[in-house]
């Protein structure tokens, strides 16, 4: 056993990380802490989209409670889901997004999203590179992880436009999670949130046009959907 040690003293970690190979265990020195393993068995992994600078986390897109209605309505933004089909269709990824979804629910969730962010992400995060927000609960628990992890820039794009603004009515969202509401229709205009996104086709963008498509579908230096002084950002129609 080799390699780098260090204390860490943030939110509920509190242990000794020791790297061997590529491996990251986090061995409790309090005794009842999760490590990454049993995080794993909680939230399964954390995804790398191919286009994003950062991990991400995903769930059926087939379970979206908007998008499901949506995707019955021709020139809709979910008319065509890229989350619908490829490699999403694949049994094994489509048993794992049905396990990221089911473990919103479960009571070591937040534990376990922010010791996995800790460990694997160095400054940005993703949040339903495929499905939504299911429920509010879904909604609270993003939220606490957010407040677990204030170092890292935390996105959110969702469609649960009533889940969203119930939220608001209580309580404002951490500095550090920035939630897009998306349009509902392609070449439509954005909703009335502080931020939210849309998708161009015919029409003009509207806001920060996405340049991924000129740049292989990657966002390289790009991070104008976390950013605050970005109120829209229009995606070209795939
Ligand atoms: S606007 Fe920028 S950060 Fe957002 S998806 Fe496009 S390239 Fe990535």
């Amino acid at each position: 056993m080799w390699g780098l040690h260090y204390n860490i003293n943030r939110g509920f970690v509190n242990g000794i990380i020791i790297i061997i190979s590529t491996d990251i265990f986090i061995f409790s020195i309090q005794g009842n802490e999760m490590n990454i393993k049993e995080a794993k068995e909680v939230i399964i992994s954390l995804g790398k989209p191919s286009k994003m600078p950062c991990p991400s986390y995903s769930t059926p897109a087939k379970l979206c409670v908007t998008g499901s209605r949506l995707r019955k309505v021709k020139g809709s933004t979910c008319h065509k889901c890229y989350a619908m089909r490829g490699n999403y269709l694949y049994p094994n990824v489509s048993s794992g997004l049905q396990k990221r979804f089911d473990a919103f629910k479960n009571p070591r969730f937040v534990e376990a999203m922010t010791l996995m962010i800790k460990a694997y992400a160095s400054s940005h995060f993703r949040w339903f590179d495929s499905g939504d927000l299911a429920d509010m609960e879904a909604l609270e628990k993003i939220v606490e992880v957010c407040q677990n992890t204030p170092k890292i820039k935390h996105w959110l794009p969702t469609r649960e436009v009533k889940i969203v603004s119930d939220y608001l009515k209580k309580k404002k969202f951490p500095e550090n999670l920035l939630v897009r509401i998306s349009a509902p229709m392609i070449d439509g205009k954005p909703l009335k949130f502080d931020y939210t996104s849309t998708v161009h086709h015919k029409e003009s963008p509207i806001g920060h046009d996405c340049p991924s498509r000129f740049q292989e579908n990657k966002c390289m230096d790009c991070r104008a959907c976390w950013d605050r002084k970005v109120k829209n950002v229009s995606y070209h129609k795939h």
